[in-house]
């Protein structure tokens, strides 16, 4: 949408694995959106490679970021990641456009330094059940760096931290989806572990703004850059937060911590500040108010469509499963 905002004409793909039809029907509405069905994980479809020459950015923002999502299918998850990133970047290549990875806090796993700044290596698993995507978004940054150092593509690479905002789906399975439906569905907010765990929620705008800067920047090395918001706070001061702009307390329900979750992560966004420019500016409460009212508003729509939502908080599975009317 912004660079569409901006006067560029962008084409798509995507294989709608987790995106929302509505939001590509919005996209569809403006000039200069064309929308290509395809996955990066396969060759990549013919209307594509076609418009090779015309293509000056690569934005590969492929891959399920919600856990449970990226679980149910861990290998096409790794493919997406390793593959998709492969032939993306051979695309840059024949067409001489400039590459963003979308990489992840991830990389740095359950990190053993805190705030993370990018030299950090990480404490990643790489048999767990995350690791399809950190090891998948480690392999996609090492294949960036690869084709950059040899002068295949010019690269950058974005660390993005939670990113949050409106026009998430609501069976996303994050945890601001999940605590915002479960919120104005009346039920109980499904706390996974003892909500003593830490994460810094970075608002959507801001990281589209980071994003569209790194991929413009010159830089005077190759370096990955952390995109988030350094604002840290744990789960349940999550709960807090929502409780105030609900207008009311929400009572939790605990549930087993995933393995291998994080217990703390928020960026040092040092090298984002000097090389960029770049700062988040939407603060929390901000965020969290427009991604509320927003949610409100589309539980209402999907209520007057006759559309029940039922919660099924097991980690590893859709948070809310959609009931058909009829059913
Ligand atoms: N979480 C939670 N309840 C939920 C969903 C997530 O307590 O309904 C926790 C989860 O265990 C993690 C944190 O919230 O510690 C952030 O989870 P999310 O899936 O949003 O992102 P990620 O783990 O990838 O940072």
């Amino acid at each position: 949408m912004k660079l569409l905002e901006a006067g560029e004409r962008v084409l798509c793909l995507d294989n709608l694995q987790t995106s929302r039809p509505s939001n590509l029907e919005m996209l569809k509405k403006l000039e200069g959106f064309r929308f290509v069905l395809g996955d990066v994980s396969q060759p990549l479809p013919v209307e594509v490679m076609r418009e090779a020459r015309s293509i000056r950015r690569i934005y590969n923002l492929a891959c399920a970021a919600s856990p449970p999502l990226y679980q149910l299918d861990p290998e096409h998850t790794m493919l997406t990641n390793v593959l998709g990133t492969d032939r993306l970047l051979r695309l840059a290549e024949q067409a001489g456009a400039r590459f963003l990875l979308a990489s992840t806090s991830e990389v740095y796993g359950d990190p053993d330094i805190h705030p993370q700044p990018e030299h950090y290596r990480g404490n990643v698993s790489c048999t767990g059940p995350r690791a399809c995507y950190d090891e998948g978004k480690r392999s996609a940054e090492t294949l960036a760096f690869d084709f950059a150092r040899s002068q295949r593509a010019e690269v950058r690479v974005a660390r993005i931290f939670n990113t949050y905002g409106p026009h998430m789906r609501m069976d996303d399975g994050r945890v601001i989806s999940n605590f915002i439906c479960q919120a104005l569905s009346g039920e109980r907010l499904t706390i996974y572990g003892d909500g003593k765990q830490t994460r810094s929620f970075c608002y959507v705008e801001d990281t589209v703004a980071g994003l569209m800067r790194l991929m413009e920047a010159e830089m005077p090395e190759l370096v990955p850059v952390n995109i988030g918001n350094p604002h840290e706070l744990t789960i349940a001061e999550l709960i807090d937060s929502l409780a105030e702009i609900a207008g009311a307390p929400l009572s939790p329900t605990r549930h087993p911590l995933p393995t291998d979750d994080p217990q703390r992560r928020r960026p040092d966004i040092s090298l984002a500040r000097d090389l960029l420019d770049w700062q988040p500016v939407t603060p929390l409460s901000v965020g969290l108010r427009r991604t509320f009212d927003w949610f409100a508003a589309e539980l209402e729509v999907t209520e007057s469509k006759g559309d029940n939502y039922e919660i099924d908080a097991s980690p590893g599975l859709k948070a809310f499963v959609p009931i058909p009317a009829t059913a």
